[in-house]
């Protein structure tokens, strides 16, 4: 066997499982392929958070089963947690089914199939090694670093605490040697990942979220940090602080809220009222007026009403997100919503997604247009979708920002760039020398000390 092709679904989580089973695969001697047709392993690193994906990944199978010298084929990732030996039944093409929890023993998988046998690795081990130096980064301005892994919350809708386990925190001293490692690879920025991560708790020190991402922040040489996803009941004031007097620590933020109602929140066992997230809104734009919120919501949640819908709708108009990220409830397997009565047609859930697509549209548009004309600091990390002849980069709240190249530059680099134009999703502009007019927020932060 000497050529993988690795397909990844879903979220971030999923993507850093892709970089280290890449990095596994290319220690044991395998390239990458250019398509699953000249492969000889495809692995399918699948997500299970909605019920679509799943259907995906079955027929993906069938797919590469039906190829005229299939590869063979290791699932992984949530679905192989959630289906396990099921899915050898599916497909005699599965040569083995290796859960998230499990990552690290990809060559294990391989060997043992190499002996005649399909094993099925799942389940949650504490104990695996962690070697970030096999990881194999994708990007070469950010990387990720997990910080925690599972979830202990139990949100009655999601299957995340079934197929990645309970909360297990890394190491402080573990992090902020991968953080000082990427740096000396040359990256730039290290996003930090956990399903619930401010949740966060060293298990040596007993150091929280705050304090993490503090030390995380001072490492030298690196030029930005971002987390994700931080659960509202979790974020405490300590942390805010640190976003506030931290320039390196990203302006972007992302706050699932998931209902504007008290009663639909209740059911979804989140823990936290409408009101608790308005007012933990209002303390974090206290102390970081600048920051760039983003949000997950679910519409028709068993039993949602119009009126818990409108209570959604209001919300939104109310804390202007500049990204939400709405999604039709989709019943998952062991999860207790799935089991609610009062589960709503799917023409209801469709008219209503449609609503709220509309506004939050509309709002994200006026918040972009807002930044017309000002200048912000752009980490180049790409080329353009646009061409050739354009980067692609974020500036400090994520907004992503096209622009065209102007020779002296290159990927990786910050480059100050003047707003020109906004659409829904992503802003246009042009590098500009650094206007004294429009400061950035980090010259602002050094005239303020000077
Ligand atoms: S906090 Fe809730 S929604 Fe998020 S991963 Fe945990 S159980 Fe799922």
């Amino acid at each position: 066997m000497r050529t993988f092709l690795i397909e990844t679904w879903g979220c971030q989580m999923n993507q850093h499982d892709s970089e280290h089973l890449e990095g596994q695969l290319r220690a044991l001697g395998l390239s990458p392929a250019e398509a699953a047709s000249s492969a000889d392993l495809v692995l399918l690193n699948t997500c299970s958070v909605r019920e679509k994906p799943v259907h995906k990944i079955v027929s993906r199978i069938g797919e590469l089963e039906k190829l005229p010298e299939p590869p063979m084929i290791g699932v992984c990732g949530c679905v192989a947690q959630q289906e396990g030996e099921k899915l050898l039944a599916r497909s005699s093409a599965v040569a083995f089914v290796l859960g998230p929890g499990q990552n690290g023993r990809l060559a294990e998988a391989l060997r043992l199939v190499e002996q005649g046998r399909r094993p099925v690795l799942t389940g949650f081990d504490a104990r695996q090694e962690y070697n970030f130096e096999q990881i194999f980064r994708i990007s070469s301005t950010r990387g990720m670093i997990t910080v925690v892994e599972g979830c202990n919350e139990f949100c009655t809708f999601c299957v995340v605490p079934y197929t990645r386990g309970r909360e297990i925190s890394r190491p402080m001293e573990g992090v902020l040697a991968e953080a000082r490692h990427l740096v000396a690879t040359g990256l730039k920025e290290v996003e930090l990942l956990g399903q619930t991560i401010n949740a966060y708790r060293c298990p040596e020190t007993d150091a929280d979220f705050a304090e993490l991402l503090d030390r995380v922040a001072a490492v030298r040489g690196l030029e930005r940090v971002r987390f994700i996803t931080s659960h509202p009941r979790h974020f405490s004031d300590r942390l805010i602080d640190v976003l506030a007097r931290h320039p390196k620590v990203s302006r972007y933020l992302h706050l699932p809220v998931q209902s504007g109602s008290d009663a639909v929140l209740r059911r979804m066992h989140r823990r936290y009222s409408r009101e608790e997230y308005i007012s933990l809104v209002e303390r974090l734009r206290g102390s970081v007026p600048e920051v760039n919120l983003s949000t997950d919501i679910i519409v028709g949640f068993p039993g949602e009403t119009e009126s818990d819908f409108t209570r959604s709708l209001e919300l939104l108009e109310q804390i202007r997100f500049g990204q939400v990220f709405a999604f039709a409830y989709s019943p998952r397997p062991r999860t207790p919503a799935a089991l609610y009565g009062e589960q709503l047609p799917a023409e209801v859930v469709s008219e209503r997604l449609q609503r709220l697509f509309s506004l939050t549209e509309q709002i994200s548009v006026e918040l972009n247009e807002a930044m017309v004309g000002s200048v912000v600091p752009v980490l180049i990390d790409g080329t353009s979708r646009r061409g050739e002849s354009q980067w692609q980069g974020r500036g400090e709240d994520n907004r992503v920002i096209n622009f065209p190249r102007s020779g002296a530059e290159q990927l990786g680099d910050i480059v100050q760039v003047r707003v020109d134009r906004a659409g829904p999703h992503s802003l246009v502009g042009e590098i500009v020398a650094e206007d004294p007019r429009h400061p950035t927020r980090d010259s602002r932060v050094e005239h303020a000390a000077s």
